[in-house]
């Protein structure tokens, strides 16, 4: 039930209607692995320059669950770095600058001993490195893949081939659009369907998400947060996405049931992440934190 992640380790500079920071540690791998890491050991594959700062060591050191041994220091190379900004409305972000780094690289290599892992989660970085990593596992149980817009314009046929070799596909609403033509999330669904893959899940950020399944359909609204207690939503895709991972994973099964129960443990990993900027919101929570707050959100959401 080994879990493995390869995606970005980037030095993030952010701005939100509450503040601003600069050279926080962030990437689609880091906050994906934290999230998990709360629910299974990760195993991550990634590479850092020699830019990458002593303080980032520390803030991945302090998820114990975390494996550092794919994570890959070059000396004279430079770390993916990420400037965003973020709108009144905090769901638009514009992004202020993307330095590519270790990215233009070739792949980091996975170690051998990470050849039994068989949930693969291949979050979002460049579509080639996507694909040197999914190679590398021929027996995997479950392999789902994330993007974003940056990849869908300039790397789309890298994609297109990678959709049909994996099993699912997480995308927000705007991508689906960008991907497939369609603003309707169901039938955009659909039509990644078609692409490849048995599922997809789409994310609609306070709207909730939909996972269009080969076996049928699952929604799941978002974590109720108050304007006021979302500090800095960066990375509340990739937690949710390690949320939902770490959740399969963990009881060693990929049906439709399965990550449908994901859907919510993705949901309240993410709602931990946007309470503050990086990945404090991550490090300061606790099994205890999580379980409370997953029955809270089902009280919410029951019906009947
Ligand atoms: P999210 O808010 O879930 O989209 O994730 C934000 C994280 O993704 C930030 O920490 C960035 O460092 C990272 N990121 C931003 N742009 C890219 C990109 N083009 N490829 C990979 N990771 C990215």
């Amino acid at each position: 039930m080994s879990l493995v992640v390869t995606g970005t380790i980037g030095i993030d500079s952010i701005e939100t209607p509450t503040g601003k920071v600069e050279s926080v540690m962030g990437g689609s791998c880091s906050y994906f692995a934290a999230a998990a890491s709360h629910l299974c050991p990760v195993r991550i594959v990634g590479a850092v320059g020699g830019d990458w700062p002593e303080a980032h060591k520390e803030v991945l050191e302090s998820f114990s669950n975390i494996d550092q041994g794919g994570l890959e220091h070059r000396a004279d190379s430079r770390t993916f770095a990420w400037g965003g900004k973020y709108m009144e409305n905090l769901s638009e972000r514009e992004t202020l600058f993307t330095e590519l780094g270790v990215l233009e690289e070739e792949p980091p290599p996975v170690p051998d001993a990470y050849a039994d892992s068989s949930f693969i989660f291949l979050a979002n970085t460049h579509p080639a490195v996507q694909l040197n990593m999914l190679e590398q596992f021929p027996n995997r149980r479950l392999a789902v893949v994330d993007t974003m817009n940056l990849w869908i314009d300039t790397a789309r046929d890298q994609l297109l081939d990678l959709f049909q070799k994996v099993d699912g596909v997480i995308v927000n609403d705007l991508e689906a659009t960008e991907l497939t033509g369609i603003t309707n999330a169901i039938s955009a669904g659909h039509a990644i369907l078609d692409m490849g893959p048995g599922f997809v899940v789409i994310k609609k950020g306070e709207h909730g998400a939909v996972l269009v399944h080969e076996d049928g359909l699952a929604v799941i609204p978002a974590y109720p947060a108050a304007h006021e207690q979302v500090v800095d939503p960066t990375g509340a895709g990739d937690s949710f996405a390690g949320g939902m991972m770490g959740h399969v994973a963990s009881i060693d099964q990929v049906d439709l049931p399965a990550l449908q129960q994901g859907l919510a443990w993705g949901t309240v990993m993410a709602s931990f992440t946007i309470e503050s900027f990086g990945l404090e919101g991550l490090q300061r929570t606790n099994e205890t934190m999580i379980t409370e707050r997953l029955e809270q959100f089902r009280c919410l959401a029951r019906i009947g």
